[in-house]
């Protein structure tokens, strides 16, 4: 069409002060998930509120089969609202096709989850630069930009080593170097640390504490306290619904 725009122009108007005075990354709004199997039907989101700031870092609690994973299924556009809305950066993510979700996925989120997720039959450095296949970027720039990943988490002499031959907490931090590669400004874990011993906990707990310190934006989602603990903000989820959202007093 041939529309000019007479609105407002919200450029120029001004902004709130604070740290929140920008549009907020995450916008979910009224966001409802019901998952239909045959003539079953069940309502795992049920009009979720929530609003998460660049550079945040958001724990989301919860009890098994809360939502939690729907959530972040959501969050990382891997799934689709059936009610609500949902804005990331700012786009309409239910306007967006197939295309343009998997290059959200791809170069905007950084995922982590409980089991890994890792190729077994390749080497670490080629699990950690498959999110670059899809950004083109050439051979050897994926391939030194792994090795840098891979070095940043500690796993700098494991770089041929496949999956099976890496212990649980060296593999998880194999998938946190896959998640950061692409330098994404949104990192999703769930249950990052479910199938860790305290040592690894630990470990990757620190990594998380880099990566919000360097200023991107965190979502993390765990069952357990401790770990909920290392974010500045906890919401709490309850049968598909926001129960608490709080500054963590810690
Ligand atoms: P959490 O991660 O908090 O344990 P989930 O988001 O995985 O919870 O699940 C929330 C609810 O939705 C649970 O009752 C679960 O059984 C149900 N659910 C999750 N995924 C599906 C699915 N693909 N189809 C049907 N029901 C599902
Ligand atoms: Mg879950």
């Amino acid at each position: 069409g041939t529309d000019t725009d007479t609105g407002t122009d919200t450029r120029s108007a001004p902004r709130p002060a604070g740290r929140h005075g920008a549009d907020p990354v995450i916008d979910l709004h009224g966001a409802g998930k019901t998952y239909r199997t045959g003539t079953l039907e069940y309502e795992a989101l049920r009009g979720i509120d929530l609003q998460i700031h660049e550079g945040e870092y958001v724990a989301i609690m919860g009890p098994s089969g809360s939502g939690k994973s729907t959530l972040m299924n959501i969050i990382g556009c891997l799934d689709t609202l059936t009610a609500g809305e949902y804005h990331l950066s700012g786009d309409d993510v239910s306007e967006l096709d197939e295309v343009e979700l998997a290059q959200i996925r791809n170069r905007r989120i950084g995922f982590v989850f409980q089991q890994f997720n890792l190729l077994a039959s390749l080497p670490a450095w080629r699990n950690v630069e498959l999110p670059l296949m899809y950004g083109r970027v050439p051979m050897h720039e994926r391939k030194q930009r792994a090795i840098e990943a891979l070095e940043r988490v500690g796993l700098g002499d494991r770089l041929a080593n496949r999956p099976g031959e890496l212990s649980g907490g060296q593999q998880q931090r194999v998938a946190v170097a896959r998640a950061l590669v692409g330098e994404p400004s949104l990192i999703l874990a769930d249950e990052p640390t479910g199938n860790l011993d305290s040592t690894s906990t630990t470990d990757v707990l620190g990594l998380f504490d880099e990566l919000h310190a360097q200023g991107r934006t965190l979502v993390l989602i765990t069952h357990e306290l401790e770990v909920a603990q290392r974010a500045r903000r906890i919401v709490w989820v309850r049968d598909g619904r926001i129960h608490t959202d709080e500054v963590n007093g810690r």
